[in-house]
């Protein structure tokens, strides 16, 4: 065969094999555009696990009549100039990606405008060139992004999709996961036209108990131990289950970077360890955020985001294991402290 550049479309849907799996992965990307946007208040809706329809809406800066038609087209973006910002990356966003893969593998119109401008215009990218169609429309500063029909040109992934409860379940647990950690923004989420999920803005720490109880249940916010300790270059705040709960909290593990929700085994270990002395072998609940330069971790190992990499993943361990062991210890002295009357 010749060799021929790929069109366009092509080329999108063979990109959104990395990023775009199922409804859920969707959801994260254009919700992460929303914050990167500077929006307080994000509004999901969805038909069919996600399948039929993704809505997003946000109130962010929304985006210029003029960059509409780019902000669709591939390796596009307006977070990232030159490898040096990678290095210290703080959006979600730097690929340029998401909107384009997403576009090639649903019908999805793009909505917003931006406080400048006096109207609103929508956007879609149609055909294998993904020519930019651009019309005005009624809309309030921010943007509006429906991916409609997921899949419907690429009929081997649409298989893979899941029973719409499944599809819900991944996309609702994403959910938790952002709402814990971007407390300041209000989050709703709709599924099949019902109202499903509300997170209201939690800036006080009454509020944020609140939105633990609701991601995490109320055993667990009523229960567990606040961690909050800050000095050299790092920081680390959160929940840890309390040690003397009988049972782990398996499916409450939640470990942030910089606000980046990760996977990482480091954390894990250090917890298990901190655990061992008070209940050996459970698998211990926590949210924790850990803040540090972010020249410190390099993000950009996985497309998808999840992993990332400390340049001193000893020193982070150890800092980590005595955070937890000090905030235990504390506890347990409390505990043991007599009562006075
Ligand atoms: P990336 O987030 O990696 O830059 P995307 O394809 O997700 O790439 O988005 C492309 C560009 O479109 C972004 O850089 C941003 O400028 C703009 N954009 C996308 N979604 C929004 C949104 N909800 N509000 C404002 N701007 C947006
Ligand atoms: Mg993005």
């Amino acid at each position: 065969m010749a060799i021929e550049k790929l069109p366009p479309q092509l080329a999108n849907q063979i990109a959104a094999g990395e990023v775009v799996e199922r409804p859920a992965s969707v959801i994260k990307e254009l919700v992460e555009n929303s914050l990167d946007a500077g929006a307080t208040r994000v509004d999901i809706e969805i038909d069919r696990g996600g399948s039929k329809l993704i809505r997003i809406r946000d109130n962010g800066a929304g985006i210029p009549k003029e960059e509409l038609a780019l902000a669709l087209s591939r390796h596009a973006t307006s977070k990232l100039k030159s490898l040096d910002d990678l290095e210290a990356i703080m959006s979600f966003g730097f690929r340029g990606e998401a909107l384009a893969s997403i576009s090639s593998v649903s019908r999805l119109t793009l909505t917003s405008k931006t406080a400048d401008q006096s109207e609103a215009w929508q956007a879609k990218a149609e055909g294998t060139e993904m020519a930019v169609q651009i019309l005005p429309a009624a809309h309030p500063v921010g943007t509006t992004i429906d991916a409609v029909d997921l899949f419907f040109n690429t009929p081997a992934r649409r298989r893979f999709l899941k029973s719409d409860k499944t599809e819900f379940t991944h996309i609702d647990e994403w959910l938790k996961r952002i709402a814990l950690v971007r407390r300041d923004i209000h989050f709703t989420l709709k599924h099949n036209g019902k109202s499903v999920r509300n997170y209201r803005p939690a800036n006080t720490e009454t509020q944020y108990l609140q939105r633990l109880g609701q991601v995490c249940g109320k055993a667990f916010a009523e229960t567990c131990l606040h961690i909050n300790c800050n000095h050299n270059d790092l920081a680390l705040t959160g929940y840890l289950q309390a040690p003397s709960s009988a049972s782990g909290y398996a499916e409450t593990q939640y470990f942030y970077v910089n606000g980046r929700l990760v996977k990482d085994r480091l954390v894990n270990h250090a917890v298990r360890q901190a655990f061992s002395e008070y209940a050996d072998g459970v698998s211990p609940g926590y949210v924790l955020m850990l803040e540090l330069d972010p020249y410190q971790v390099d993000v950009n190992v996985h497309p998808a985001k999840h992993e990332v990499r400390f340049h001193q993943s000893r020193y982070v361990h150890d800092y980590i294991l005595q955070a937890l062991q000090s905030a235990m210890l504390q506890s347990a002295e409390l505990a043991l402290a007599p009562q006075h009357e």
